[in-house]
């Protein structure tokens, strides 16, 4: 006869970067064939991911009731995405009033299942909160961070310690983290250098982040063998189990603004030598500055590389707005490029991992989103680091630093920076230097741990591999001693 399967409930917070994740861990937990997956969220957002879902997934999406107009939120805006950003602290606000709802859904999943809780509640970063609602119920909870672990680590101390607060200089320490070394102060996002502990942003983080400690363990999207500092602190820290179980990637993204097709890419790579394109991106939101995107199309002129570039209007101009490329590239730029074939401009999309895993690319510039950093080594692509926003500053610090995959190039959407030193960092990564061929090397060194990572044989099992059937395990565990409880 067989077994009912055990139910895992999927709370992430309401942004895109998280959900995407939540999303991915989903699907590769439906995939072992041995649960069920209850994926809660607000109304808009669940509408969205119905569109996103395979047709043949069992997923299930249940909504969680909210009214963003309650919260100082225009109507309908349920997500960090279509916002602007001085409201995400409302929405920060609102997250944490879905407390009472949360409870009566899983109180009605419970009903539903004759009294039997989910086996596990893995919720966002933001919702420790659910931690004691899962253990009123009886069942297990987990908080997935779908980020790395020394980037979050970076962050998390920052905003609980602030520490560039009372300083002097335009470099600190982290008091609970100092095997980072220095931290400079342009590597602080912006909100992150105007905090001071009273701001909406500090008071909130400060709030939910120490609540990480009440989980039942912590799952990271992220490889023990790349990321063990990172991973040292929480464990130092939380005192919780971590679980890095990456890289947990979506291997396809639904996306209405398809640049190009992957068919095209390809052809246009085929024509191109082995390592000898360079491919750049900075990830789903971010774009650089007017000023910033005319130097770098000068330096890639300059450079004379291949190359495949996802452009994306820079600040201040409207994505949604004729593309107006005469008002940031060089004169002549886009009709000299089509005719030398040497670059692929693609507008808004393109589909970076078949870009990435072809052998005619050489290097990825590359805001260092985690997304795109495992997507990069998971293909042995070294790295060109431009980080803009959050933890993005301290994963190229872990990759250039520690890992020796990455030079930064830029830092920040608006600092100043000159083709002439970009066509340096290009020539460095791609011209065959002793460091460039080193990073290669060690590119291909994560390309097998993370490869290795992932490996599930019979009697050889990789590490993330064992981490998720550790985390699945405890949860077992504890329904299994509930279960004798009740005997
Ligand atoms: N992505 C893509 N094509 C693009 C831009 C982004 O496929 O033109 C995907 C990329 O493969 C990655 C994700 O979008 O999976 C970006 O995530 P990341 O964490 O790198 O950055 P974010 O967008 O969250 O800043």
């Amino acid at each position: 006869m067989s077994q009912a399967k055990e139910n895992i409930v999927m709370f992430p917070f309401m942004a895109q970067g998280h959900i995407i994740p939540f999303l991915a861990l989903a699907l590769q937990l439906e995939q072992t064939k041995n649960y069920t997956i209850t994926f809660v969220n607000t109304s808009l957002n669940i509408k969205k991911l119905r569109s996103s879902l395979p047709a043949d997934s069992s997923i299930r999406l249940v909504e969680i009731p909210f009214n963003s107009s309650d919260y100082g939120l225009p109507p309908h805006t349920e997500n960090t995405d279509s916002i602007p950003y001085h409201l995400v602290p409302n929405l920060f606000h609102a997250s944490l009033a879905l407390k009472p709802s949360f409870k009566k859904l899983i109180a009605d999943l419970v009903k539903e299942q004759n009294g039997h809780p989910p086996l596990c509640i893995i919720t966002g970063i933001f919702f420790g909160w659910c931690a004691e609602i899962a253990h009123q119920f009886g069942a297990f909870h987990a908080i997935f961070f779908g980020g790395g672990g020394f980037g979050f680590a970076c962050y998390y101390s920052l905003w609980l310690n602030l520490p560039h607060r009372d300083i002097n200089s335009d470099e600190f320490t982290l008091p609970d983290f100092p095997e980072v070394g220095a931290i400079h102060v342009t590597q602080l996002a912006d909100h992150l250098r105007e905090a001071n502990g009273s701001d909406p942003f500090s008071v909130f983080l400060q709030r939910v982040l120490p609540e990480w400690s009440n989980a039942d363990g912590i799952l990271l999207n992220t490889v023990e063998e790349l990321d063990k500092l990172g991973l040292m602190y929480f464990r130092r820290e939380i005192c919780r189990p971590i679980w890095p179980i990456g890289p947990v990637l979506l291997s396809k993204r639904s996306q209405d603004q398809i640049g190009i097709t992957s068919e095209l890419c390809k052809n246009w790579l085929n024509t191109k030598p082995v390592n000898s394109v360079l491919y750049i991106s900075f990830g789903s939101q971010n774009t650089i500055s007017a000023s910033q995107m005319m130097e770098l199309a000068m330096a890639l002129e300059a450079s004379g590389k291949n190359f495949i570039w996802v452009v994306r209007p820079p600040i201040g101009f409207d994505i949604n707005l004729e593309f107006r490329a005469k008002d940031w590239f060089p004169e002549g730029f886009e009709e000299r490029i089509k005719d030398s074939k040497r670059g692929l401009l693609v507008h808004k999309w393109a589909p970076q991992l078949e870009i990435l895993s072809h052998k005619s690319v050489s290097a990825f510039l590359s805001h260092c989103g985690w997304n795109s950093v495992l997507e990069s080594l998971s293909y042995g692509v070294p790295l060109i680091g431009w980080p803009m926003a959050a933890e993005q500053f301290y994963n190229v610090k872990l990759l250039e630093e520690k890992i020796g995959v990455c030079v930064e190039v830029a830092r920040g959407k608006i600092c100043e920076v000159s083709h002439e030193d970009i066509v340096k960092k290009i020539e460095l990564v791609m011209n065959g230097t002793d460091k460039g061929v080193e990073m290669r090397k060690k590119a291909c060194g994560a390309k097998d741990m993370i490869k290795d990572a992932v490996k599930c044989e019979k009697d050889l099992k990789g590490s993330s591999v064992r981490a998720m059937d550790e985390f699945l395990n405890a949860a077992l565990a504890m329904r299994d001693q509930r279960k004798m409880h009740f005997v």
